[in-house]
């Protein structure tokens, strides 16, 4: 039996308390809109950090997912099954062309990365390899993607974390070359950072660290968890960046909802894990591919695209004619607003909660905004003047 006391009790009493939440409680959702527990509704424009982007409630999904689940719901990955294979075939032909290790999350596919990266290290004769990563990357919270994440490993009481990570200065090109040795397995990185509220690499550094890793044999690995499937403006952002990865990851939007992640090697790296090397019980399993193969097929038209480029554009001009916003960073409908000094991100989140604008503040100065690629220039119209009306109240 559940229900004595409210959610908010209950909430703190049988979950671990890991997050700190907004004070809603949403029961539906239709496109982009979301609705709580009185019946109000909101305009959604985190998508549940990157994931909706297709807008909640997709009837395309809704019928991928029961289809596939009244036809065949699991069997474990010690069998063949359709959406599966359908699913790498896309993914892998939709990008950089090798095989695809299927994951549940973005932390799950970087560990992934992180084992071809080690294994490929070691068919080079390199026993303590190194990974280079930035200051303000995200890979992820489980230990591997944790010891890449430099924000997450200074927390002692978790320690001792995965060694064997190097951490340099953010977008800066001198420190990347002299992370550089004998033992570097290779670089991962984002093209724009998402956590650090929005942060785009210069082109040159993406090249640069293309180019370097190409030199010394190590692997280049683009984490595009939050950046991929469509959210800036092309299927994976690297195609915007003139840079191919050896290895790219993808999570958050490739179920639509549905959790599921995976690792994508390119066609001449090839197969590098063996049976043995790694596994999953639930990854690709019929429902999650069968999702994640319709949102693939949906996100990858021209029109679909086309369309984030535009609404992306329309959200721009709109923030940078708001007093409060100094400048807006980012691609596509995945775009970081700073705020003016003086203005906190996190009371102006809430305020704008409160009016029905869902958004998120990934920095004390940085609103992030990720719509769902079905919001409508109306809606824009709208969140910008909630936007409006409560950064001329707080300024
Ligand atoms: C969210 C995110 C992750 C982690 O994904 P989870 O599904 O939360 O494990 C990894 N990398 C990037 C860039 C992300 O934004």
């Amino acid at each position: 039996m559940t229900g004595a006391g409210t959610i908010r009790e209950r909430e703190a009493r049988y979950l671990m308390q890991t997050y700190p939440r907004s004070d809603v409680v949403f029961v539906a959702g239709d496109g982009a809109i979301l609705v709580d527990e009185e019946g109000r509704e909101y305009l959604d424009f985190l998508s549940g950090i990157a994931v909706t982007s297709l807008g909640h409630g997709n009837r395309d999904l809704v019928e991928a997912a029961t289809e596939q689940m009244a036809r065949l719901d699991h069997v474990s990955n010690l069998f063949y099954t359709e959406p599966m294979v359908d699913l790498a075939e896309l993914l892998s032909e939709g990008s950089i062309g090798g095989p695809v290790f299927f994951a549940n999350s973005g932390s799950e596919a970087n560990e992934c990365a992180i084992k071809v990266l080690r294994k490929h290290a070691a068919a080079r004769g390199i026993d303590s390899p190194e990974v280079i990563t930035f200051e303000g990357a995200w890979h992820g919270r489980t230990y591997g993607a944790m010891a890449a994440t430099p924000a997450l490993v200074d927390q002692a009481d978790l320690g001792p974390m995965l060694p064997g990570f190097i951490q340099v200065p953010f977008d800066d090109p001198d420190a990347l070359e002299s992370a550089f040795g004998p033992n570097t397995a290779g670089v991962m990185m984002e093209t724009i950072q998402g956590e650090a509220g929005v942060r785009p690499f210069s082109e040159a550094t993406l090249e640069l660290a293309r180019r370097l890793t190409r030199d010394a044999g190590a692997l280049l690995v683009l984490d595009e968890v939050q950046t991929g499937v469509g959210r800036t403006g092309s299927l994976w952002s690297y195609q915007q960046f003139g840079i191919v990865p050896d290895v790219m990851t993808t999570a958050k939007a490739l179920g639509g909802g549905m959790a599921i992640g995976a690792c994508v090697n390119s066609e001449e790296l090839g197969q590098v894990l063996v049976p043995g090397d790694h596994g999953s019980t639930f990854a690709a399993g019929p429902v999650a591919s069968a999702a994640a193969g319709r949102v693939l097929e949906i996100v990858d038209r021209p029109e679909t695209l086309r369309r984030v480029r535009e609404a992306g554009g329309r959200l721009v001009d709109g923030l940078v004619g708001l007093s409060g916003v100094e400048s807006v960073r980012g691609r596509g409908l995945r775009l970081g607003a700073a705020l003016e000094s003086g203005l906190d991100s996190a009371a102006v989140r809430d305020e704008l909660l409160g009016r029905g604008l869902v958004v998120n503040a990934p920095r004390p100065d940085t609103l992030r905004l990720l719509p769902p690629f079905v919001v409508s220039d109306d809606q824009i119209d709208r969140a910008l003047e909630i936007l409006g009306e409560v950064l001329a109240e707080a300024r």
